[in-house]
């Protein structure tokens, strides 16, 4: 019994959340967030840690991330209190933040996220977005690398 609990307190401290960006993370500070060569003055806002790898994966941005842990939806009883928007806007006023990216789908809920922080955001800083060449709705996570880079390179200023 207490192996079994030793193990199972093992597995929990292993899989965690980067205490920065929230990043699924084994370190209390995940790897981008350590990484000194990484642009803090830079933070790419996406909905999960999926989206992190997927834009990982296009190799083209070079900045940091912040995850916030789901969408903004009233259907499914999901207010902005749940999400990690209050160490968003701490990270910014706490850090000299250039910009900051909204990399969010366009569904309902991605535009009612990204308008909400925008709106938050944009009295501190620059907020852009992704260009979506990706279908209505369509999920970050399954754009392939060559739109998904394309998409950030294309990123505009959000208009609230
Ligand atoms: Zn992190």
């Amino acid at each position: 019994m207490r192996e079994l609990a030793q193990a199972l307190l093992e597995a929990k401290q292993q899989v965690g959340y980067c205490s920065v960006c929230y990043h699924l993370s084994a370190e209390e500070v995940c790897d981008i967030c350590r990484a000194p060569s990484r642009d803090s003055a830079t933070i790419c806002v996406v909905a999960d840690s999926r989206d992190v790898i997927a834009i990982e994966k296009t190799r083209e941005y070079q900045g940091k991330y912040h995850v916030l842990g789901g969408l903004i939806s009233p259907m499914e009883g999901i207010g902005p209190d749940q999400l990690h928007i209050t160490p968003l806007i701490r990270r910014v006023n706490q850090q000299d933040v250039k910009e900051v990216i909204m990399a969010i789908s366009p569904s309902v809920e991605g535009e009612t996220t990204t308008l909400y922080i925008g709106k938050l955001l944009q009295p501190f800083t620059r907020v852009t977005r992704i260009a979506f060449g990706l279908p209505m709705g369509g999920d970050l996570e399954y754009a392939d690398e060559v739109t998904l880079a394309r998409a950030l390179e294309g990123r505009r200023d959000l208009e609230v």
